[in-house]
This record gives C-alpha cells, structure tokens and sequence, in this order.
C-alpha cells in the first residue's frame, strides 16, 4: 500500500542542450525585468557574453569563490540595488547557486547580510535563476543555501531561497574535467539514494530516486571517460531528478558525514559524500534496499557498494584517510557527524560509536 505522502517543488524547469540560448525569451517568461548574473572566475568571459546577449542583465558579478562567501553576496545585493534588479541569475556550480540564493533574500530585507547569517528571518526574495554548469548539486531545485563567513559555514534552509526557475543546459558541462565530472556525479547518486532511504521519503520521491539513480550509473562512466553529448545530458536530468527527490525527501548520513569530512580533509563536496557513500550502503543494507540493488541490476547491496567502490577507483577518488590532507580526528569525526541534523534522516540509527567503527575501517 502506497503511504500518504505530501510533495511540492515550485521551481520551473527549462531543460535541454543548448536550452541557454534562448535566455532572453526565458526570462522574459519569468517576468524578469533587470537581473544581476552572479558567477565565478571561470565563468566570467561567459557571464560578459550572454550580458551583451541579454536585454535584461543589467550587471555581472564574476567574483563567487568555492566556498561562497558573506562578502560576495554583500557585492552581489549592492549590485542589485544598484541597478534595480527584479532577479538573480545563477551560472554555475553549487557556490554560484548558494550566492544567488542567500543574495535574492537579502536584497527584500532592511537587514545586513551579516544579520542575516547570524540568523535574522528572512521574509521574501528577489526572482533566482538557476543555471547549472555541473551535474551534480541538485541545488537548482531547492531551498538551501550554504554560504560561508571566514571559517564559519552555515547550511540554511530558508522557503524564500526556492528557485524560481532553473535553466539546465547540459551544453554547459561538456568542459567539466572528468574527475569533477566523476566527483559531480556521485553526488548527484548520493542525493538520489539518500532521498530513497530517508525517513522522510514517500512513493513519490521514491520513484524520482531510482530514475535518477538508474540514469546516473547507466551514464557516469561514459560521461568520465569519453564526455560524449549523450552521456553529459542523461548526466545533466539524472543530477536534476535527483535534486527533485532529495529538495523533498532530504539527504542523510553521507551528506552529514560529509560536512565534517570536507572542513577538516579538504574533500570537495562530491568527494567527501561518497567517501562514505559504499559504507552506508552497506550499513543501511535493509528488505527494501536490497529489493533497490536488483531494481538497479545487482545481485544484492553489496555488489552495489562495490559498483560505488569501483567508480570511485576508476576517477582516482580518495578512499581512504591515508590518501587525505588533515589530521586524523576519528572522535571528532563521529562525533560531528553523529551530531550533524541529516544523521536523523538516516534509516538506521548510528551514534557515535557505530560511526567511529565506520571511520575506523577507512583508515
Ligand atoms: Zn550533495
């Protein structure tokens, strides 16, 4: 019998190779009148172009850093009410995203950002405009945006943060370097999986996960090794259904592992979620998972995790502490991730104790 459920997901989604083109015309469709285009420096000669392209983008922001932080959104929302913007468009990865996302609300708000990131409420946002050039973050579809001040980072979920519409042009990640591609993508399964075993989950999330999940490992190797047009784009939906899941169902262990693990360790993002992604497969390893493991094409949860173990071994991913920058903390470790507010979502309760056995056997 199919559980109650409740699902929404605001956010429009314009989707399809070469779908960027048509930027004017989308915004246009999205009532946005002037816009601010937030990005970092690898994107900038892009950011120019489409502004000479588009009425609507009265400046550019080029200056987003990996782990985004409180001084670019401060830029981002004078730029904003410099020129008048309705919107904010997004054109990158996660931190493009998160910038856009934090920035739109501040620039509602009488309040600094500063207020702000010490937790002052937000109430409305400007118009955001998602434009992913990884497939990987799902972000494009939710509400949480994790913006940095100095050392400190917060993950803040906020509704006001929803996109308004998303752009997903898989053209965009035909240049990702295969590694990152690899790293994107495993995220992007981790979201996927993990939105499937939350406690959150229901028959809707459920089925956007196991689509999402049997179009990322039928893609990801072709999209790392060769980056054909095809691969790239099954890449770019995977990522983005996977984003559906999880905006509803949320993320569990792995991604609360993966916080601390990327602060002390220096893991990308990606990374750092599947460095324990085979670890929690096989702890979580359950009647309905293993029914999962065979719906994907394996025998059992086991020989999923290896096929987990396997992607990571082919795109040169860190498994173990040895290969890892940082010293090794495992009490810290566990005790961080054990405390981390996703660890609720996750099937099986693993305290501390379980965690640190867990970290102990990637040494
Ligand atoms: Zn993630």
């Amino acid at each position: 019998m199919i559980d109650a459920f409740t699902y929404a997901n605001p956010t429009r989604i314009f989707f399809g190779y070469g779908k960027l083109q048509e930027l004017p015309a989308l915004l246009s469709d999205c009532g946005v009148g002037a816009a601010v285009l937030v990005c970092d420096r690898f994107f900038a000669a892009m950011g120019e172009d489409l502004r000479e392209k588009t009425p609507q983008i009265a400046a550019v922001f080029s200056d987003v850093e990996p782990n985004p932080q409180l001084d670019g959104i401060k830029e981002t929302v004078r730029l904003m009410k410099e020129t008048g913007a309705d919107a904010v468009i997004a054109l990158g990865g996660g931190s493009s995203i998160d910038t856009a996302k934090f920035a739109a609300a501040c620039a509602c708000s009488d309040k600094t950002p500063d207020a702000h990131f010490d937790g002052a409420a937000f109430t409305a946002a400007k118009k955001i405009i998602a434009v992913p050039t990884t497939a990987g973050t799902g972000s494009e579809v939710t509400a949480v945006s994790v913006v940095s001040r100095g050392e400190e980072k917060k993950t803040v979920h906020n509704p006001v943060f929803q996109p308004t519409a998303c752009i997903v042009d898989p053209a965009l990640t035909m240049t990702v370097p295969p590694r990152t591609t690899l790293m994107t993508g495993l995220d992007a399964f981790t979201h996927a999986i993990e939105a499937f075993w939350s406690v959150r989950h229901g028959a809707l999330t459920d089925a956007l996960a196991v689509e999402a999940m049997r179009v990322i490992l039928a893609n990801l190797e072709t999209s790392f090794a060769e980056g054909t047009k095809e691969a790239r784009t099954a890449m770019a939906y995977g990522s983005l259904v996977a984003g559906l899941a999880f905006s509803v169902a949320k993320t569990a262990g792995c991604h609360a592992c993966s916080y601390p693990l990327s602060m002390y360790h220096h893991l990308p993002h990606g990374e750092a979620c599947a460095f324990t992604l085979d670890s929690f497969i096989r702890l979580n390893a359950d009647d309905r998972l293993e029914g999962l493991a065979k719906t994907l094409g394996f025998s059992d949860c086991h020989a999923l995790a290896d096929e987990i173990i396997r992607l990571k071994t082919i795109g040169g991913l860190r498994m173990r502490f040895a290969d890892c920058e940082g010293e090794l903390d495992i009490d810290r470790l566990a005790k961080e991730s054990a405390e981390h507010m996703l660890m609720q979502n996750n099937p099986v309760r693993l305290d501390e104790a379980a965690l640190k056995k867990m970290f102990e056997a990637l040494q």
